[in-house]
Formats: C-alpha cells, sequence, structure tokens
C-alpha cells in the first residue's frame, strides 16, 4: 500500500516512515500543510494521514478542500492535542479515523491496515442495502434523484447498515455550521426519504429509534 504522509515535524516523520516502510508501506512525505494538498489531490494513494498542526495550511483543511472535490480516498487525522473537539471536527468533515499524538507506530499500521480491508465502500461506486442501490456519483437510489440532503442522509444510513446512526450526528453531519438547523428538519428529511423508498416498492424501512436515531431494517413480508 502506498500512502502520504503530511508532518511538519522532521525527526517524528523519519521515525515514523522508517518503521511504516519496514511494514510493507510506502510512504510519500510532505512538510507543510500547501504541499501536502498539491499531493493528496493525486490518485495513487491507498490512504492519507494528515497532521493537524502543520505550516501553511491545517490538516483539517486540506481534509476539507479534498472532500469538498470529492476526493474519498481514507484519512486519519494526527494530533498533538487529543482534543474532543479536533476529533468530531476531523470525523464531521470526512475523516475515517483518528490519533491522539503520541502514538505507537504500530497503532497506526493497524489503523491503515484496517482501513485498506475497507475496500468495498472506498472502490465500489455504489452502496447496497438489500433491494436498495445507492449511486455515490449520481446521488440516486435504484435511479430515482434524491436532493442533496437527501443523498448525504441515506449515505449515511446506508453505510452505519443496521446500526442506528444518531439524530445528533445526522444534523451536524448535513447541516453543520448552519446554525439555524433544527432537530426537526431531520425528521422532515427522513419523512421524504420514506416517501421515497415507499415509491421504490422498496423492502427497506427508515426505523426510528426513540431517543437516539435512525437504522435501516428490511421486512421480507
Ligand atoms: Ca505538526
Amino acid at each position: 500500500m502506498r500512502i502520504l504522509y503530511v508532518e511538519d515535524e522532521k525527526l517524528l516523520a523519519d521515525a515514523v516512515i522508517h518503521l511504516l516502510e519496514k511494514a510493507d508501506i510506502s510512504v510519500d512525505w510532505a512538510s507543510d500543510g500547501e504541499e501536502g494538498l498539491r499531493l493528496a489531490k493525486k490518485p495513487v494513494y491507498d490512504a492519507l494521514v494528515l497532521d493537524i498542526m502543520l505550516p501553511k495550511m491545517s490538516g483539517l483543511e486540506i481534509l476539507e478542500i479534498i472532500r469538498k472535490q470529492g476526493i474519498k480516498t481514507p484519512v486519519i487525522m494526527l494530533s498533538a492535542l487529543s482534543e474532543v473537539e479536533d476529533k468530531v471536527k476531523g470525523l464531521e468533515i470526512g475523516a475515517d479515523d483518528y490519533l491522539g499524538k503520541p502514538f505507537k507506530t504500530s497503532e497506526l499500521i493497524a489503523r491503515l491496515k484496517a482501513l485498506s480491508r475497507r475496500p468495498a465502500l472506498q472502490n465500489s461506486k455504489t452502496l447496497k442495502f438489500a433491494d436498495l442501490t445507492f449511486d455515490l456519483d449520481n446521488r440516486t437510489v435504484n435511479d430515482i434523484e434524491l436532493t442533496e440532503k437527501e443523498a448525504e442522509i441515506l449515505e449515511m444510513l446506508l453505510k452505519s447498515g443496521e446500526k442506528t446512526v444518531q439524530k445528533d450526528y445526522i444534523l451536524a453531519h448535513v447541516w453543520g455550521a448552519d446554525m439555524l438547523a433544527e432537530d426537526n428538519y431531520v425528521e422532515v428529511y427522513m419523512s421524504y426519504l420514506r416517501k421515497k423508498l415507499k415509491s421504490l416498492g422498496s423492502k427497506v424501512k427508515i426505523k426510528t429509534i426513540r431517543g437516539l436515531g435512525y437504522k435501516l431494517t428490511c421486512s421480507e413480508s
């Protein structure tokens, strides 16, 4: 596997790269945010490892820009500030994993290997659940068009399978910094999605888990 590692502390980077290469992971290294962003856009990496505090541009900014451009390379964020806020921010804008500094390189290797074992999500351009096929590029489900927010919500539900997705998480993820967004937006969009699934004649239902969130279920009847 080949990764991009963006880290400004050279001694740390050297030590980590040495161990990654011993584990058969080839590494391209960038020491500042701008160079990191330039390289991160190349479609050659299996994963990106981004430090948060970097010269010129932060790791969070890199992540935000590439996700907006539709680049889906898995990302592990690193931060010396093992603060919950950083972690939440990183995951909200599309990081796949998070590692607090200092970390053991063996832990980083384990996380990278775990990400590379999730090929179905990253390489295929569709997500499937029972009789539903969601097209990640065209944002359609079984060829029916979805609005942008419906698509984001359905994608989250499909990626979680039968696990419950928390309502707060959906609100933060889909509406993000929109301070005017309210709890009931989620409910409204769930009812839109339910109507669309019904119109498709799908066996899949969106189940409300009271006080928690939503999950997909499939009834055979
Ligand atoms: Ca740093």
